[in-house]
């Protein structure tokens, strides 16, 4: 691997070590004035992670400058979001980082793919349509994967081994690469380091803020979105920043968004940021769930979330109610008598205050 792949795979051990031969330090990073681009194109590896994609350079030649600069602004760019400390910035920056990186990896030569997949510690063999790994490895890499297709049971195995084709196996190192990008972040970033970062930091606040309330829009006017079970909450997050979920947590998010009102195409909306987003499937199935086949589906109890696993973090109301959509419904409830008893005090206030004119 050359100085350019480091800068195009920068969390590859090698990389690393790399930036150290260089005698550069996190230090000379944040602070240098020569460092300016580096920390500019850090910034913007961020921002591009927040709108959905990071753009990798075309290198043309020997553009050793350029080259370094990307290399540099990784670490950065990892401070960056260090100092931001938002669960779902990481999530979101890290899953940018590997689907970047998996856009690249599908394109390159076979060999190329197993020297990174070395770097995990995984060693498949080539054979003529792909790869074979030994299932253990293939466990490892689709664990995280929730569609039906990844499914071990679901996988042609010989020998204990499993066969994926180019371009599996590279949407299964994208997988470990999102894992091993999203390892300690947030770093612990000394105070002064965070002071130095904040002219950086403004802008990667604003577009983070504008994202997460994207889903709040206006277009969702009738849907109160703040008042979601904790479940929905989380599902909701995780699918913004493009956590597969479960398909029994994917079936609950949209029985619960379409009984309380929200559409078809909001909905898919929101599941657009899955890595494995189809949009002809995924239409398929919310129209399902919404009733295209006669049957109109309504999420599952609290007990059968708990079966599945996809309780999360109930809060005392969860104590006094047995299904996702009571909890809705009794926090609707509570906030329209709040707002009309502050309508009724206003209304006993006014002959007093027709009084003082
Ligand atoms: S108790 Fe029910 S509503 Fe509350 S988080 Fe669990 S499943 Fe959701």
């Amino acid at each position: 691997m050359d100085e350019k792949d480091f800068a195009l795979y920068p969390y590859i051990s090698g990389a690393g070590v790399h930036v150290k031969s260089l005698g550069m330090s996190l230090d000379r990073l944040v602070k240098s004035r020569a460092m300016e681009s580096a920390r500019i194109r850090g910034k913007e590896r961020v921002l591009q992670a927040i709108s959905g994609e990071i753009i990798k350079p075309n290198f043309s030649g020997s553009d050793e400058q350029k080259i370094l600069l990307e290399l540099l602004s990784y670490p950065f760019s990892r401070i960056l979001v260090s100092c931001i400390d938002d669960s779902f910035l990481v999530r979101r920056y890290s899953l940018a980082e590997a689907v970047a990186s998996y856009k690249l990896l599908k394109t390159r030569d076979p060999d190329f793919l197993m020297e990174i997949a070395s770097d995990f510690d995984v060693y498949p063999d080539k054979n003529e349509t792909g790869f074979k790994l030994h299932f253990s490895s293939y466990i490892r890499m689709a664990s995280t994967l929730k569609a039906i297709e990844w499914k071990l049971v679901n996988r042609k195995m010989k020998h204990g081994n499993v066969t994926v084709s180019k371009e599996e196996f590279a949407r299964l190192l994208q997988e470990l690469i999102r894992t091993r990008v999203e390892n300690n972040l947030p770093m612990n970033v000394p105070d002064e380091f965070v002071h130095l970062c904040e002219p950086y930091l403004t802008d990667i606040r604003s577009s983070l803020e504008e994202r997460k309330n994207k889903f709040g829009d206006s277009e969702f006017e009738s849907v109160e979105t703040d008042l979601f079970p904790p479940c929905i909450t989380h599902a909701i997050s995780n699918t913004q920043a493009g956590v597969n979920l479960a398909h029994s947590m994917r079936f609950a998010m949209t029985a619960f968004l379409l009984t309380i009102g929200m559409s078809v195409d909001d909905i898919l909306n929101l599941f657009a940021a899955s890595p494995d987003f189809d949009i002809e499937k995924a239409r398929y199935q919310v129209e399902h769930i919404a009733g295209s086949s006669g049957t109109h589906y309504t999420p599952p109890s609290c007990s059968t979330m708990q079966t599945y696993g996809n309780c999360y973090a109930p809060d005392a109301v969860c104590k006094k109610i047995s299904h996702p959509l009571n909890y809705y419904r009794r926090k609707l409830w509570f906030r329209k008598k709040d707002s009309q008893k502050s309508a009724d005090n206003t209304m006993t206030k006014m002959p007093e205050k027709t009084k003082d004119k």
